[in-house]
């Protein structure tokens, strides 16, 4: 394969991983052991302390460091794949923030909403992740990747008819 092409490859593999890694350590860390630092994400807050930062923050540092020192450690040989990886992991960062802080919670002001197709429901799904404050019992920990609304507000209703 030609380099560029497996470069190319390479970046690409990364940020789609990225949303299946982004979905587990929502899904087991966040929401798990790490609810600790999630839960300021989920409660409603004005400024608080720090501005509009939330020590859920700390997560997008961590995986900020994380890709930052891969491109590091890699552009120190002279052909490094992982580069591009860490490109790729980057590049999923930043797309997550703008369409999570952005669009969905509008930490930067913005007034358009948009009205239909994919980011619409993007939108709508993360919404009803946020539906629930608790750390258990919330739907749809993807990101990029989001579920047809209809199916997420069925899986709502049932976990609140459960006992
Ligand atoms: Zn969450
Ligand atoms: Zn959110």
């Amino acid at each position: 394969m030609p380099r560029a092409l497996l470069n190319a490859v390479l970046l690409i593999a990364s940020f789609l991983a990225m949303e299946g890694v982004a979905w587990a350590v929502h899904r087991y860390v966040m929401h798990g052991i790490g609810w600790g630092w999630h839960r300021s994400h989920h409660e409603p807050h004005g400024p608080g302390r720090w501005g509009w930062l939330e020590l859920n923050d700390l997560y997008a540092v961590l995986f900020g460091v994380g890709a930052v020192a891969l491109i590091w450690a890699a552009s120190r040989d002279g052909y490094a794949p992982l580069y591009f990886v860490g490109v790729g992991i980057s590049l999923y960062g930043l797309v997550y923030f703008i369409a999570h802080d952005v669009l969905v919670h509008r930490r930067v002001p913005l007034k358009w909403t948009p009205k239909r197709g994919y980011l619409k429901r993007l939108v709508q799904a993360h919404r009803l992740h946020h539906a629930t404050q608790a750390r258990e019992g919330a739907v749809s920990f993807g990101f990029l990747y989001a579920p047809p609304v209809r199916r997420l507000k069925a899986q709502l209703q049932s976990r609140e008819q459960q006992p």
